[in-house]
């Protein structure tokens, strides 16, 4: 048997989850909310990393796709989810170190398809945090991201 205790559940707000119908003599421009689901949540703003230590890391390294000896490009994702718009760059944590020949194929060019400068750009941004986490040049103030996700 459960003992009682003194303390005292918080009282919770009651949830409205049955729409009830709205009178018809206040329905001419009424505006209609659903009851029965949640609002949406407002969509979170992009956050956007520039950092110029981080680009300068970058570049240091030697080419994550084909070992070209360094400086490489800092290759921007092209990719939407990474913040790239138009006449925006992705984010700075979302760029890979490319020698100027894949950074080229990856931006222009028409020897890759898309999924394969996709995939070119995805394997080599991963190898780019990993390669910059081992050499401790990753800025301490910039949160690392998962390069477990896709894209
Ligand atoms: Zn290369």
């Amino acid at each position: 048997m459960l003992k009682r205790s003194g303390f005292k559940r918080p009282v919770l707000e009651r949830v409205r989850t049955v729409a009830e119908p709205i009178p018809m003599h206040l329905r001419r421009n009424a505006v209609y909310a659903r009851m029965d689901v949640p609002a949406e949540p407002p969509i979170a703003k992009f956050a956007y990393v520039r950092s110029r230590p981080l680009l300068n890391a970058i570049k240091a390294l030697p080419c994550q796709h084909c070992g070209a000896s360094g400086p490489s490009d800092p290759a921007h994702s092209n990719q939407g989810a990474h913040g790239k718009g138009k006449g925006i760059k992705a984010s700075d944590v979302y760029v890979a170190a490319l020698c100027r020949a894949d950074h080229n194929a990856i931006d222009q060019g028409s020897r890759l398809t898309h999924d394969e400068r996709v995939e070119l750009w995805t394997n080599a941004w991963r190898a780019t945090v990993r390669e910059l986490v081992k050499r401790g040049t990753w800025p301490q103030e910039i949160p690392i991201p998962d390069i477990r996700r896709m894209n």
